[in-house]
């Protein structure tokens, strides 16, 4: 076990790349469950693994972000966390979003990922965390 001497989780491996908590993270994360705070950081550390990503709470959601942000954590339920990607075209074949709604008034199209355990996220869900990075470039 490594424990990093910043935010204090542990981890299997010395160095694992992982998104620090700060204190605001740390209030957004308050008082979920430790299934949904899991599959919180799983999500944060996929994102790593393909580029360098900041976390953002905001008051109704936590924003994940490079450049600009390319994802939102629109809720932390009870044992599942809702992820709303962002694109300009609609992605309807697949199987990992449950509902695609076009944002009023623009050409954005909200993406929702639902996500129940780590292994939601696969290759289908890694390929639009990967396009949906390339866009906020
Ligand atoms: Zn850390």
């Amino acid at each position: 076990m490594w424990i990093c001497p910043q935010c204090q989780r542990e981890f299997k491996a010395t160095n694992q790349v992982h998104s620090c908590r700060d204190r605001e993270l740390s209030d957004a994360l308050n008082g979920k469950t430790a299934h949904t705070i899991s599959l919180f950081d799983h999500l944060v550390d996929e994102c790593l693994q393909i580029g360098a990503v900041k976390v953002y709470p905001t008051k109704s959601m936590i924003a994940l972000g490079t450049r600009v942000n390319f994802a939102y954590v629109s809720q932390l339920g009870k044992n599942f966390i809702d992820v709303v990607f962002p694109f300009n075209e609609v992605y309807d074949d697949n199987l990992c979003f449950s509902k695609i709604k076009q944002v009023q008034g623009t050409t954005q199209y909200n993406h929702y990922f639902r996500m129940f355990f780590k292994e939601d996220i696969n290759d289908e869900v890694r390929k639009y965390i990967r396009m949906a990075m390339e866009r906020a470039k």
